[in-house]
């Protein structure tokens, strides 16, 4: 197995639990990939994911080897769910509770919760479907989906309609609008390009909730890493891989620091691109360099953790702001990539419901702001965009806060290449468009090598942490068929 993220995890749980000897090669010091997590001057930062959406998700892993995720760690259910703040001085605290839900829509659009209901009933459906069928499926032929609930269903799936034209059939408040589309942002593609299959996302937000791990979504990982152990997986870290090693159409095993470790099954959980360009002969390649080129990658970030010595008034857990234009920024990150004149951000501080994060009296700030994959930062790009969020946080907040920080990280692009070996430093894959879905995304398994397969968010079902989840399970089952 190479690399240890939530994929890495998944498939090596999934394995060991079907009697396989798993060992686990991870290039960096410590296990979780992208959620990796650090500590300094008495704050711990969850360095990647920070929402912790489609609870169930996570019950059906923990499940699946007779576990609770509360064997593991304690969920609280955040709210308000997460604060928007809007041009103009505009303010949304989104509710928890479905009722006082509705009640905000009426305030922002007399009559919008007829609407949103409709719209969430259509994005239930998509989400049992979805969830239960479309992400399991390895997406290695077309006939998988012959049978599935589907062709009867196609239509209402909506995959060849946009997120952004289905919205619009339900609500036209553009603050709602907005609250609407920005899930889908998690999935690295504009509303316009993603199918409306993926209203999903709305009723794992509006219905499922938005959770938090006490102690840090690192919980996750840890988790997963202790069940890990409990079923025999060595995990080793400090372990990089430089070489998928062959004989003819067969992999024998994994070159690490020079030595050689056979294996039956290759399984490789770091970013796909890395994996076939990097530790791959070239006749061995599923994907060509222009293969590459020509997807649409998901954003990358550039990345603030940043300790203050006081405490903040006015922001939430999870602070969404989109006080700019929207439009504007996405066109900067996908049509013409450039660094934002002026982005939208989100800040998380977790020090607001973890008083463990941060030091007593103290703040724990995640700032993101999403940027163009394959955008190389500097120093001075780093410092420019870190004094636009202070100069926009303290204006919309009306206090000071760029005097009182004590601490601050900066995380770009280009450490998304050095530490996680990502194609063009991307956060979270590949976009989910319709033309990089199901069977168009690259395969979990290398078609001239008859034992290497691949997981992660670079395939099915695609970026976020649950469907890391999944795309281990799948790939596992795939194992199983062939090699038990
Ligand atoms: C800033 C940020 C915010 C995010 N926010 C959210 C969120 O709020 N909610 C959510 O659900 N998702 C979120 N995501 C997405 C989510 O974190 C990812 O989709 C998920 O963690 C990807 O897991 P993975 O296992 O596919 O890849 P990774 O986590 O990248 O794991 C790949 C592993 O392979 C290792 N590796 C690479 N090359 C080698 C090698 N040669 N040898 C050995 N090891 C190697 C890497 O070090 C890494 O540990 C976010 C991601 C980022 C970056």
């Amino acid at each position: 197995m190479i690399g240890s993220g939530f994929a890495g995890l998944s498939v090596a749980t999934n394995l060991a639990k079907e009697g396989f000897q798993v060992e686990i090669f991870e290039k960096n010091s410590m296990p979780g990939g992208r959620a990796q997590q650090f500590q300094a001057e008495g704050f711990t930062f969850d360095m990647g994911p920070s929402w912790y959406w489609m609870p169930d998700v996570f019950d059906a892993y923990f499940a699946h080897f007779g576990k609770k995720v509360s064997d593991y760690y304690e969920l609280d259910r955040l709210d308000p769910s997460y604060s928007v703040f809007f041009d103009g001085g505009k303010r949304m605290d989104v509710p928890a509770d479905f009722d006082a839900f509705c009640q905000m829509f009426e305030s922002y659009e007399k009559g919008s919760s007829e609407g949103l209901k409709r719209f969430l009933a259509e994005a239930q459906y998509k989400y049992e479907v979805g969830m239960n069928d479309l992400v399991y499926k390895p997406g290695l032929k077309l006939s998988e989906f012959a049978d599935w609930r589907v062709i009867s269903g196609a239509f209402r799936l909506q995959l060849f309609s946009s997120l952004a034209s289905h919205v619009r059939k339900y609500i036209s408040n553009p603050y709602l609008l907005q609250l609407l589309e920005f899930p889908v942002l998690f999935l690295g593609a504009m509303p316009s390009k993603t199918p409306a299959l993926y209203s999903l996302m709305n009723y794992a937000d509006i219905k499922l909730g938005t959770w938090y791990p006490r102690g840090g979504m690192y919980k996750i990982v840890e988790g997963m890493a202790r069940l890990a152990g409990e079923i025999g997986v060595r995990i080793n870290c400090g372990a990089a891989v430089e070489e998928i090693v062959l004989d003819r159409g067969h992999a024998t095993g994994v070159r690490v620091n020079g030595n050689f470790h056979g294996a039956d099954v290759v399984v490789s959980a770091a970013d796909y691109h890395h994996t076939e360009q990097k530790l791959l002969p070239t006749s061995y390649r599923n994907y060509s360099e222009k293969y590459w080129e020509s997807r649409t990658m998901a954003p990358s970030s550039l990345l603030y953790y940043v300790g203050l010595n006081r405490k903040l008034d006015g922001l939430e857990h999870h602070n969404l702001f989109f006080d700019q234009d929207f439009l504007k920024h996405a066109e900067e990150i996908y049509e013409k990539p450039a660094w934002p004149a002026n982005p939208l951000f989100y800040v998380s501080v977790t020090s607001k419901t973890d008083l463990s994060s941060a030091p007593e009296g103290c703040e724990n700030l995640f700032i993101l702001i999403p940027t163009a994959p394959g955008l190389l930062d500097t120093p001075e790009i780093k410092e420019h965009y870190f004094q636009l969020v202070m100069d926009r946080l303290e204006g919309i907040l009306e206090q000071s806060i760029r005097k009182n920080v004590t601490f601050r990280r900066d995380f770009a692009c280009t450490d998304f290449m050095s530490t996680y070996n990502s194609f063009k430093g991307n956060a979270y894959g590949l976009a989910n468009t319709l033309m990089q879905t199901a069977i168009l995304k690259p395969s979990i398994k290398n078609k001239r090598i008859d034992n290497l397969y691949y997981t992660g968010q670079l395939t099915v079902p695609g970026p976020g942490v649950p469907p890391s989840l999944i795309s281990g399970r799948v790939v596992a089952d795939e194992i199983c068929k062939k090699f038990q």
